[in-house]
């Protein structure tokens, strides 16, 4: 059944309801509103969490055989509708229709790949007089909060982990992208029995409802590390489990002895894709100073050629930062170019356009302590930096409260782990940056995140760790 993208609905009890007071998000490419959407109340989050804890009793019981069929049903729901959850993305979301389809496949993946994962069960004891079991059990009514970068893959991302393990979950989309996770609402409401995957949208209250709701056992949160400081502080009233996916300013350092030509495309990609608005992306680019003229030209003369519009036009690379807010944030960064006397070697102004467009911008070198380099641009703003010294671009990198992920380019591949085993981030890539897999745990050091998502790691941050004693009589 192909799914309409016209009228939006929340997703409580497998049943579609709407509220009395509804709101809507704006299309980023041409700033026009996009159509009303639910604007949940706290009697509507009630509902879900009584119905997520109603539908636990059963869902926590079932077999992963069980759980199995019904996500591999609702990958197979996101693939037969893939299209036009893509076109209804770049709607919302302002990416490119090329880098939508590739969210939506990144989704059906995780859901298909993640249920082949086992957890462990360990006998820890086998005695005549006592067996001791280690296990992991479900925790309960799982809370998703979701960001506007990802809306589709960072939802799917918890949907199925949460589920698989035997909880159930109620969704939170952004504000600023409620769509396709309504929708995703909708197909899974044809997989799964009421109660166990509920979607709800809202305004900037719902999110503080769910940390502070008492029959939300779990919070799973993906956004800033300043909202995450929130959410965990709310969780620590009712001891509710956390995870936490936080923002990042990764270090992508580059050696004087990389292939510049082979290595120009992936970096420019790594650090523009999605317009910047990815957690795990490069965000500082150090380039040793034997090559870094011959770098800083190249990669200006390949990042040149992106082509910015909207989402939905023929080839383009670049779309619109997401949101108002993210855009005036982008202009204020962008304004401290000239006043902090910094040099763009490409771009470094904002023309006036119909939506939310920030041209690509590379800063020429600018000083360590310029807000370029501190501050998570989450927009296409790159510091390029010069560096000589092993141990001083090492201090450079980790000189940050984040620690998502960095990287070492080099081809000198003992050279490059022993500079990428002095990395404090919990992602390391060497010569790539901004790899995950369904498989991979996920996650963040220092301000960058608590626990981590995905691999049979992350499916225990679902569950409660249990000690079963079997004595025998
Ligand atoms: P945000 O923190 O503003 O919002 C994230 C979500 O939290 C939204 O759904 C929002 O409605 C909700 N929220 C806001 N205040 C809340 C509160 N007090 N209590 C509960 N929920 C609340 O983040 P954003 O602007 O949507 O996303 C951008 C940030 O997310 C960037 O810093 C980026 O690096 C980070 N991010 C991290 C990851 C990761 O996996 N580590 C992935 C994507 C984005």
């Amino acid at each position: 059944m192909t799914l309409d993208i016209t009228t939006f609905f929340n997703v409580i009890n497998n049943e579609l309801t709407t509220t009395v007071a509804t709101r809507h998000g704006i299309n980023p490419a041409t700033r026009q509103p996009n159509p009303e959407v639910p604007l949940s109340t706290a009697e509507d989050l009630d509902r879900a969490v009584a119905a997520g804890r109603q539908a636990f009793k059963k869902w926590s019981r079932t077999s992963y055989e069980e759980r199995r069929k019904a996500l591999s049903a609702f990958a197979d729901a996101m693939e037969e509708n893939k299209d036009v959850l893509a076109q209804l993305l770049t709607q919302e979301q302002g990416k490119p229709l090329t880098q939508a389809a590739f969210e939506l496949q990144a989704a059906i993946t995780w859901a298909r790949t993640l249920p082949t994962l086992t957890l462990p069960e360990d006998v820890i004891e086998d005695k005549e007089d006592c067996k001791i079991i280690h296990r992991y059990t479900p925790i309960g009514v799982g809370g998703a909060i979701v960001p506007w970068n990802f809306p589709v893959h960072l939802a799917v991302g918890k949907i199925v982990p949460a589920v698989y393990t035997g909880n159930t979950i109620i969704v939170k989309p952004s504000p600023f992208t409620p769509y396709c996770d309504l929708k995703l609402g909708e197909l899974a409401a044809r997989c799964f029995p009421p109660g166990v995957v509920q979607v709800l949208s809202g305004g900037d209250d719902l999110g503080p409802m769910m940390t502070e709701h008492p029959g939300v056992d779990k919070i799973s949160f993906t956004g800033s590390s300043a909202t995450g400081r929130r959410v965990m502080a709310s969780c620590a009233k009712s001891l509710k489990r956390v995870t936490l996916e936080l923002g990042g300013n990764d270090p992508a350092i580059f050696c004087d002895d990389v292939d510049i030509d082979a290595v120009i495309p992936k970096a420019g990609m790594l650090s523009f894709m999605c317009s910047s608005q990815i957690c795990m992306m490069i965000k500082r680019m150090y380039v040793h100073e034997k090559i870094y003229d011959e770098f800083r030209d190249k990669l200006v003369e390949h990042v040149k050629n992106f082509k910015m519009g909207a989402g939905t036009e023929e080839g383009v690379f670049l779309g619109p930062v997401q949101n108002s807010m993210q855009f005036g944030k982008a202009q204020n960064l962008m304004g401290s170019i000239a006043t902090e006397g910094l040099n763009p070697a490409l771009g470094g102004s904002i023309p006036d356009s119909e939506g939310y467009f920030i041209p690509a911008t590379i800063v020429d070198n600018p000083a360590e302590t310029s807000r370029v380099v501190q501050e998570e641009a989450f927009a296409p703003i790159l510091p390029l930096l010069k560096w000589s010294d092993e141990d001083d671009v090492i201090a450079r990198a980790n000189k940050t409260e984040s620690g998502l992920g960095a990287s070492v380019w080099s081809n000198d591949l003992d050279r490059a782990r022993r500079m990428a085993d002095q990395l404090e981030a919990g992602n390391v890539w060497v010569n790539a940056h901004c790899e995950v897999t369904p498989m991979t745990p996920f996650g963040g050091h220092k301000a960058s995140g608590i626990g981590c998502e995905w691999g049979v790691k992350g499916l225990t941050g679902w569950c409660n760790s249990q000690t079963l004693w079997v004595k025998k009589p």
